[in-house]
């Protein structure tokens, strides 16, 4: 019975796939019957963030300067002309969250080896305005955090912090100004529920790292005890 159930859904994975074939977003080739998201051969050649020691790294010292860290991970590298910018794309804006949870599973896999989630409690994507998540039918950030409770089993959390605006574009703002630009757009409710545990914010791009500072900040200010690591699935490379 269940060998009949997995030759039923690989054919129907197969007729699936025939009358909607599946393309790879970064090189646009055809996704194989076995490939999910990505092909095999970007997967390979994804330019991943050195994985050194978790609380001793680049992502790591770039956040210490503004707040209190315990540590901080980065999956992959991308820049403006990358196509590696397109799995971003297509998990913002082409309706696809699926790709977030997928990316959010295999990074999880990763650091699942060097115990990074040993001592975290709680996950926290970074929340979007209201305005903006009922624009795009969903926050991506939640969907990496699936991803992460697929593998680790953490509970996600996304009723305590409030994002009151949104910061509309950053891109033409120098380090300074985007940090100003962020500042005070978190709020947080129940602060007790948060009190002496570590949590681990999610968001899918970091740049100066400005927004999840401000995040992270308030949570810091507002609550008890609590303790702070980072999560993103990809951090800006300057060219
Ligand atoms: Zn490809």
């Amino acid at each position: 019975m269940k060998n009949n159930i997995s030759r039923l859904q690989i054919w129907w994975k197969s007729f699936c796939d025939t009358l909607f074939p599946r393309q790879c977003p970064v090189c646009g080739r055809r996704l194989a019957l076995t490939e999910s998201h990505v092909c095999a051969t970007c997967l390979y050649r994804l330019p991943i963030v050195p994985c050194s020691a978790p609380t001793d790294n680049a992502i790591t010292k770039t956040f210490e300067r503004f707040m209190p860290i315990e540590k901080a991970t980065a999956m992959f590298y991308y820049h403006h002309e990358s196509p590696y910018r397109q799995i971003l794309f297509s998990l913002k804006y082409e309706g696809n969250p699926q790709i977030g949870r997928e990316f959010g599973r295999m990074w999880s896999r990763r650091l699942l080896s060097q115990h990074f989630f040993d001592d975290i409690d709680l996950l926290i994507p970074l929340p979007l305005a209201n305005k903006r998540k009922r624009k795009r039918g969903y926050n991506q950030s939640e969907w990496i955090a699936k991803g992460i409770t697929d593998v680790t089993g953490i509970p996600v959390e996304t009723g305590i912090v409030r994002r009151t605006v949104s910061n509309p574009t950053q891109t033409r703002l120098s380090k300074t100004e985007r940090h100003v630009n962020v500042e005070g757009i978190f709020q947080v409710s129940h602060a007790e529920r948060l009190k002496g545990k570590h949590i681990l914010l999610i968001d899918d791009v970091m740049t100066t790292g400005a927004t999840l500072i401000s995040c992270g900040r308030t949570l810091l200010a507002q609550t008890e005890d609590t303790r702070i690591s980072v999560f993103v699935l990809a951090k800006t490379m300057q060219r």
